[in-house]
């Protein structure tokens, strides 16, 4: 449509000392879409969505949120604005239990707000109501994905980034993890996804974006992707 997208980002340079990473690369996520960034290794994907989150400043180009050019702000302030990352490796805190990690997410809010916050993310993920004293750290990979992904909805993001949410599952969490982010984008979850599992990425989303080493290649629908053979070559070895 013509609103203003929650996500523009345009012309965005970005990388690494002297090592450039990303060239140039544009993209833009609408209200309520699921949208998915692919690529092989390297192609630039973890850099793209740090840069968004604000963990690394643009070397050039921008980064609108919401309308507002967000690209000098830092990543605490872009969280507290509505934008959450789910970063690789499901980071939650072992020791902690399932709700204690729950509650971390939650913190930019009134305690009110909180208990919102668990009760949505208890109904999206029931296991973690059922699991709420236990420790994170002695739950399954899939599960401490869940709750990875769980902590980032407390804070009720208007843009959730999810980095390689699939990585490492074993094949029935990553099941799991695929149906949860599905549910997610049906109750009109915002979000941008960055997979290696292309049946994961192509379940979640409807539209995507193609990186190759720091360039973007093709944007288009699932559809589209599936077929492309550009596609097939990032995701080359895999299902
Ligand atoms: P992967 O699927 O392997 O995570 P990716 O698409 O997420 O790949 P990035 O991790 O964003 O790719 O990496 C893009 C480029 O930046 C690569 O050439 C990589 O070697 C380089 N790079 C990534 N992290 C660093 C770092 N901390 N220091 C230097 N170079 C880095």
């Amino acid at each position: 449509g013509t609103s203003t997208p929650v996500l523009r980002v345009r012309g965005l340079v970005a990388g690494y000392d002297r090592i450039e990473a990303l060239h140039g690369v544009d993209v833009e996520v609408h209200q309520g879409e699921a949208v998915t960034l692919i690529g092989s290794n390297g192609a630039g994907k973890t850099t793209l969505l740090r840069t968004i989150a604000g963990l690394m400043r643009p070397w050039r180009g921008t980064v609108e949120f919401l309308g507002e050019d967000v690209s000098r702000w830092p990543a605490e302030r872009r969280a507290r604005a509505g934008l959450a990352l789910v970063p690789e490796g499901r980071r939650v805190f072992a020791g902690l239990t399932v709700e204690e990690n729950l509650r971390l997410g939650g913190y930019p809010h009134p305690r009110s707000l909180a208990a919102d916050g668990l009760a949505t993310v208890y109904e999206l993920f029931p296991k973690l109501r059922d699991r709420r004293t236990q420790a994170a750290g002695t739950m399954s990979g899939g599960e401490q994905q869940m709750l990875a992904i769980g902590r980032a909805m407390m804070s009720r993001p208007k843009l959730l980034l999810l980095d390689e949410p699939s990585l490492g599952l074993a094949p029935l969490a990553v099941r799991e993890v695929a149906d949860a982010l599905v549910e997610l984008a049906g109750r009109d979850t915002t979000l941008a996804l960055v997979e290696q599992n292309a049946t994961v990425a192509f379940h979640v989303a409807r539209r995507g974006y193609l990186l190759d080493r720091g360039t973007l290649v093709t944007a288009g629908s699932v559809a589209e992707l599936r077929e492309d053979p550009r596609v097939h070559e990032a995701y080359l070895g895999q299902p």
